[in-house]
């Protein structure tokens, strides 16, 4: 913390481009969700995304909520193989929880759902397991709206044996639909690599956000949320120059508007 006499407010003074290419990097990289300094480059050297300004390279690279926060990094590789060449072709679904602490709104799991081609994600916040089947027909309604002008449908979807993804009412509904379910080998987690890979993510950035501005734990799950919603629009594919929002969406994503909040406050 520093005194109030040394009033320092990195938000303000990027305004006025009163920064140095350092604090520019820093700030970028709190709004981004502690993205890792490497693909933020990429993200504004290569146009990725729109409202991000070219950055250098940054002279120290050390961030303190990243290190306290991100312990397992060398866990998940990013995945090479891409095997789908269209959205919605695949989509990974996993459930995470319980959680240690119930989430303000009485919440301990997260169903978490992938699009395979663009990595696209969708979380979705739970009291038990025996909602993920609802949440599961919210999220097929909500990509078949979004989907309509395009004609696209789900065409698999792959998850663990969990019972919450098999069972007779959720078999009988993707056969309704036309969907086909793959299951991953029992005890062989990475089968389901894409979205093991993008829970760990999620849960690391939220981790990361909630220490760095000091909120109280049971405030995970909008930190999760948050986490998706930045993790869509800055996550570059494995070996291309594409992120999540631009390969679901069709156009690139605008991050001019993101706000640190770490680094709008006065110490
Ligand atoms: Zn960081």
């Amino acid at each position: 913390m520093r005194s109030s006499d040394n009033c320092y407010c990195l938000e303000a003074r990027i305004v006025s481009n009163n920064v140095s290419m350092d604090e520019q990097i820093e700030l970028w990289h709190e709004r981004l969700g502690h993205m890792n300094f490497q693909d933020l480059r990429i993200l504004g050297n290569f146009n990725c995304v729109r409202g991000l300004p070219k950055l250098g390279k940054k002279a120290n690279g050390v961030c303190g909520p990243c290190q306290q926060g991100k312990q397992t990094k060398s866990m998940h590789k990013k995945g090479k193989y891409l095997s789908t060449k269209e959205p919605l072709e695949l989509l990974h679904m996993d459930l995470m929880g319980p959680m240690q602490t119930k989430s303000l709104g009485g919440k301990r799991y997260i169903f978490v759902c992938v699009d395979d081609f663009s990595r696209f994600i969708w979380t979705y916040f739970l009291r038990e397991k025996s909602e993920t089947f609802d949440k599961f027909k919210m999220l097929c309604t909500k990509i078949q709206n979004e989907m309509n002008s395009n004609i696209k449908s789900i065409k698999q979807i792959r998850s663990d044996h969990g019972r919450e993804f098999e069972n007779v009412t959720f078999e009988s509904y993707c056969n309704s639909l036309g969907i086909s379910h793959k299951f991953s080998a029992p005890r062989t987690p990475q089968q389901n690599g894409v979205v093991e890979r993008k829970d760990r993510v999620l849960q690391e950035m939220a981790r990361v956000m909630l220490l760095s501005n000091n909120v109280p734990r049971n405030l995970w799950a909008e930190a999760v949320n948050m986490a998706c919603y930045i993790g869509n629009k800055d996550f570059l594919r494995p070996e291309s120059r594409n992120t999540s929002y631009d390969l679901w969406k069709g156009r690139k994503p605008n991050v001019s508007y993101f706000h640190s909040l770490e680094a709008s406050a006065t110490f």
